[in-house]
């Protein structure tokens, strides 16, 4: 695994970011381009089993108030729509299938679709967070084909990411992971955390990986990013080498080990440590260490 195989990232969608103000030359284009209508529900798509995508028209769906401009890809015009749960049920009835997270069927999706389904989750997610102001409670209006919401008082507001960093850290053939008390049995990833406000992403890595493992860092080596609106975050990713091995548990970890190259190829295959879901980029950092996709 590199960093160019990171799932959700690899795509043609242009999104002609210049077009979301240009009100009336999207309404030709929408007359003469095909046109794909993404309905989302709280985050979800109406995934059809046994076509391997999920669901999307050549018409508009619901209000075309809650509807945002994607971009463009092989000149076609993808737009996603915010549906309320009547119209969602509605939906799901006609076609006997139902919303469902796009963790349960990531894998099934090529990058195109991959990528269209988790903006479009971002965006919808955002929509329904910001539906009033948080600066001063008026109602919000999205603008610029949903990329942006105003309120009464002219207040903007752009869709919101919170960055977090995820790092493998390394020592020679091992390397280190952790699981949290709430994760399923014999889950184990890389470490992570959220950048806080006045820190630099490279200060976060130092200071997530030491709080839960007290190890300290060296060569810290940046690997890739990946969106990821569960509900609203940007994973930066980075390798490291430990300075030292001594670890040390805060309250947030259940278990911090390391873990040899070879015990962990075994341990995976026999199904007794169960790493992240293969579309996760905590998959790619393990997968680009032991030289493999696991
Ligand atoms: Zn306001």
């Amino acid at each position: 695994m590199t960093p160019d195989s990171i799932y959700f990232t690899r795509t043609e969608l242009d999104r002609c970011a210049n077009m979301r103000d240009q009100k009336q030359r999207l309404k030709q284009l929408k007359k003469f381009k095909p046109c794909h209508y993404v309905p989302v529900y709280l985050g979800n798509h109406l995934y059809l089993k046994g076509e391997d995508n999920f669901f999307h028209s050549s018409q508009p769906i619901g209000s075309s108030r809650d509807e945002t401009f994607l971009g463009v890809l092989n000149d076609e015009l993808w737009f996603s729509c915010s549906i309320k749960e009547s119209e969602a049920r509605a939906l799901e009835e006609k076609h006997q299938a139902s919303f469902q997270s796009l963790r349960q069927y990531a894998l099934a999706l090529d990058d195109d679709q991959g990528h269209i389904a988790l903006y479009s989750r971002g965006m919808d997610l955002w929509h329904r967070r910001r539906v009033f102001c948080s600066i001063c409670g008026t109602k919000n209006k999205a603008a610029s084909s949903g990329h942006k919401m105003v309120c009464e008082n002219g207040h903007e507001q752009f869709p919101h990411i919170e960055p977090a960093v995820i790092v493998l850290v390394s020592d020679g053939d091992k390397c280190l992971l952790g699981r949290k008390h709430s994760w399923p049995p014999n889950v184990y990833s890389t470490l992570a955390g959220f950048v806080e406000p006045g820190e630099s992403i490279e200060d976060a890595v130092h200071r997530e990986v030491y709080e839960e493992s007290n190890i300290r860092l060296k060569n810290l080596q940046y690997f890739g990013s990946q969106p990821w609106p569960f509900p609203s975050s940007l994973m930066v990713a980075f390798k490291a080498e430990a300075r030292s091995d001594d670890i040390r548990l805060d309250d947030e970890m259940e278990d911090v080990r390391w873990f040899h190259k070879d015990d962990l190829i075994k341990w995976v295959k026999q199904g007794s440590i169960i790493l992240s879901p293969r579309f996760s980029v905590a998959n790619s950092l393990i997968s680009n260490f032991l030289g493999q996709e696991y």
